[in-house]
């Protein structure tokens, strides 16, 4: 099949690296100067959109994509994920508005554009507290945590924004399922989460010490989200973790960094099922095969050479022009046991 992909990052790279050895053929939708997909597939531009006709699904690997993919489905070719999902995740309180209306427990919330908005949101709310944008808004981008009535202070300036309650939590934990078009759903283990800065650094899989509960937990959470959207593809779902409660954060409708693990971590990986998955093709396992982390390269231009010396150790790189805060590759480490992948993550960050 022939298979376009709206966007041209990592992401996009990755899909190509899985899906050409099922004998598929993609075209990356990117207006940028040099997109790291050129070297899967072929590139084309984003806006506006042209000739779709050759294509027989189109995906995304981003979210902000909600007019292309709109542009797209008018035109008659085959969106997977469908519109909606989207349509729900591009904005934090149709985000928020959707997980509630499935019960599914997230920080409290209250929407803002003007100052007198934002005190009385601080005020039922109670601080600290985190005012985000609604849209556009990744890594980190466009939040800020509120500490004290004074850091509100000319904050709202019209924009749509969100204000939500500082969650205390223990750790961060994230979930990946792909969902094929008969509503089968292949759930990952969860994994937890390291960011800093806001940008995702570390992720380990499956979770240290998770309880069963809490994965059946999870999985209920992302399952009911994936059915309620008919949704066809891989899909990510962010949790907070207080004590034995579960709380979500963001969902992705995409193939996701906390996923990348799974690339040799696991049976399948997410970027193979969410190329199966919109083809048609059955999902594969998503057992882990070990334990595994996986370290994001921001910003850095490390020596392979060094990185692949450490056993278990499995070097990505985008192909991306380094530069501060930028994801450029990343390191996963595969180990048959968790002493033995503690001393390999020790190795790795002597050498990055
Ligand atoms: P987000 O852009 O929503 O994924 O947020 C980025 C990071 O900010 C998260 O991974 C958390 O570490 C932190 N964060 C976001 N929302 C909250 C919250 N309501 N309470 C505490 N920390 C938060």
């Amino acid at each position: 099949m022939k298979i376009g992909v709206l966007g041209g990052g990592q992401l996009g790279r990755m899909l190509g690296l899985a899906g050409v050895p099922l004998g598929h053929e993609f075209v990356f939708f990117d207006d940028g100067d040099a997109p790291c997909t050129a070297a899967v597939g072929e590139v084309r531009r984003l806006g506006p959109l042209g000739e779709l006709g050759d294509l027989d699904v189109l995906t995304y690997e981003f979210e902000n994509v909600f007019a292309a993919v709109d542009a797209a489905a008018r035109s008659g070719v085959t969106v997977a994920p469908a519109r909606r999902a989207i349509e729900v995740s591009s904005d934090r309180l149709s985000e928020k508005d959707f997980f509630t209306s499935l019960r599914i427990p997230t920080a409290r919330y209250r929407p803002f554009s003007t100052q007198a908005e934002l005190e009385q949101a601080a005020e039922e709310l109670g601080f600290p507290c985190v005012a985000k944008t609604r849209r556009f808004g990744y890594d980190g981008k466009g939040q800020r945590v509120l500490e004290k009535p004074e850091d509100a202070e000319g904050l709202a300036d019209g924009t749509e924004m969100l204000l939500e309650a500082f969650v205390p939590f223990g750790r961060e934990l994230s979930i990946v399922c792909t969902r094929a078009a008969d509503g089968q759903k292949a759930f990952y283990p969860v994994v937890q989460n390291m960011h800093s800065a806001g940008i995702l650094r570390t992720t380990i899989a499956p979770a240290p010490d998770l309880a069963a509960e809490l994965q059946t937990h999870a999985e209920g959470m992302i399952g009911a989200i994936a059915d309620e959207l008919g949704y066809l593809g891989t899909l990510a779902l962010e949790l907070f973790q207080l004590n034995d409660e579960l709380m979500a954060n963001e969902m992705a409708p995409r193939v996701h960094n906390t996923g990348h693990w799974t690339i040799e971590g696991a049976e399948t990986s997410q970027f193979e099922n969410h190329v199966r998955a919109i083809t048609g093709l059955p999902l594969g396992s998503t057992a882990a095969r070990g334990a595994c982390a996986m370290v994001n390269l921001i910003g850095v231009d490390p020596n392979p050479k060094r990185i692949l010396a450490i056993d278990g150790a499995h070097y990505h790189w985008y192909g991306k022009e380094v530069r501060p805060g930028r994801k450029v590759g990343h390191v996963t480490l595969v180990a048959e046991d968790s002493e033995t992948l503690g001393r390999r993550m020790a190795e790795l960050s002597a050498v990055i």
